[in-house]
């Protein structure tokens, strides 16, 4: 420091005789300026928060030299301390308002630092675990199934191993005949009960409980003695579908099947009926649709075998003797019914030519249906 002390405020020479003439006084301008301007630097210098923390209290804190300058203004003479009260006050706004400055900058640097140590690159795979899919022919059930209760039919379960006189008897099929040959079934020995072989004991059950009028559907397994190949499973899954009202015709089977047709295979999907024998339905059909391959077109075409029609599934309108099985008027109220199996459905919908895809497990095989429901 060199020269006259010359305060800012131009102090009279009164002051020459106080604390406020001494160069080394704190509250001399040279000092404020000098604390100021150290105040200044050490914020600058701060690269971080903890560090103007320090800063802070180093000073701008009770024991920096401004605050205790601003202490030695109590013990000036009366004509010095206006002077010194406005020289230190000033410089103690001006460190205030740096300290606040510099607080902002450094918080805003470390949110982005935050912000980026916490980006998530979305372009980055988010789970490499490996996940599963359902199995299509869970998903193709439900959608059947959906199609009806939009019709505001039900769907109704019932047990896999049944009851032989529901598996059979109910459903017109006596034990001499032929059918239960026919349908090369699993017999549990000697107690009575069978691997159902199709899913219509199920309505049997629900007639029986509920009475008519009645619109069911039932999806689920079914067993038969069948070798596992390309076109045969032991075990199935079948959707039958049964109608009893006042009234019912194969007019409306016949509307209802194109309809399920319509929902599976595209719109102005083509169906026929064509008389067969099932002993639970009178009359009965077996249900075509039109060859997907040749169209009809292809007298020596591998799927239809130049026929022009596919097997879907059997159907018919239900026997009167089934309803009084079932405690209903066969006088008062008709039925149709309907099965189809699934995985054919699924052969047919989705290209898949060979049954021992659906049963292998193969999680890739589930999982080319992923988005399908
Ligand atoms: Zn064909």
């Amino acid at each position: 420091m060199s020269g006259p002390n010359i305060p800012d405020d131009a102090a009279p020479a009164a002051s020459a005789a106080s604390a406020a003439a001494d160069d080394t006084s704190p509250v001399s301008a040279e000092a404020v300026a000098a604390a100021v301007t150290a105040a200044l630097t050490a914020f600058d210098d701060a690269a971080d928060l903890d560090a103007l923390k320090q800063a802070r209290l180093d000073h701008a804190g009770d024991r920096s030299t401004l605050a205790l300058a601003n202490r030695e203004i109590g013990r000036l003479p009366g004509t010095a301390k206006a002077g010194a009260g406005k020289r230190i006050g000033q410089a103690r706004g001006r460190v205030r308002a740096a300290l606040e400055v510099r607080q902002r900058v450094l918080e805003a640097e470390r949110d982005e630092r935050v912000l980026l140590a916490e980006t998530v690159d979305v372009t980055l795979p988010s789970n490499r675990d490996p996940v599963g899919a359902r199995h299509p022919l869970t998903t193709l059930s439900e959608q059947m199934c959906e199609l009806f209760v939009a019709m505001g039919w039900e769907v109704a379960e019932g047990p896999e191993v049944e009851a032989e006189w529901f598996n059979f008897d109910a459903l017109n099929i006596d034990p001499d005949h032929p059918a239960r040959q026919m349908q090369d079934t699993f017999f549990v020995e000697g107690s009575g009960v069978v691997l159902r072989t199709q899913t219509s004991p199920v309505q049997a059950r629900t007639l029986l409980e509920r009475g008519a009028p009645a619109y069911i559907v039932s999806p689920g397994k079914v067993f038969r003695t069948d070798e596992l190949d390309a076109t045969h499973t032991p075990v199935f899954h079948q959707l039958e579908g049964l109608a009893v009202d006042r009234g019912l015709t194969m007019a409306h089977l016949k509307g209802t099947l194109d309809h399920l047709a319509e929902a599976m295979f595209g719109a102005g999907t083509r169906t026929r009926l064509r008389p067969a024998f099932f002993p639970f339905t009178e009359p009965s059909a077996e249900m075509d649709l039109r060859c997907f391959v040749c169209d009809g077109t292809d007298p020596v075409c591998r799927a239809c075998h130049g026929t022009g029609w596919i097997e879907w599934g059997g159907c018919g309108m239900v026997d009167p003797n089934v309803l009084l099985a079932c405690g209903i008027d066969p006088d008062v109220y008709t039925g149709f019914a309907f099965g189809m199996g699934i995985e054919r459905t699924l052969m047919f919908r989705n290209g898949v030519e060979d049954m021992r895809d659906m049963v292998e497990g193969d999680v890739r095989f589930s999982r080319h249906y992923g988005m399908d429901g």
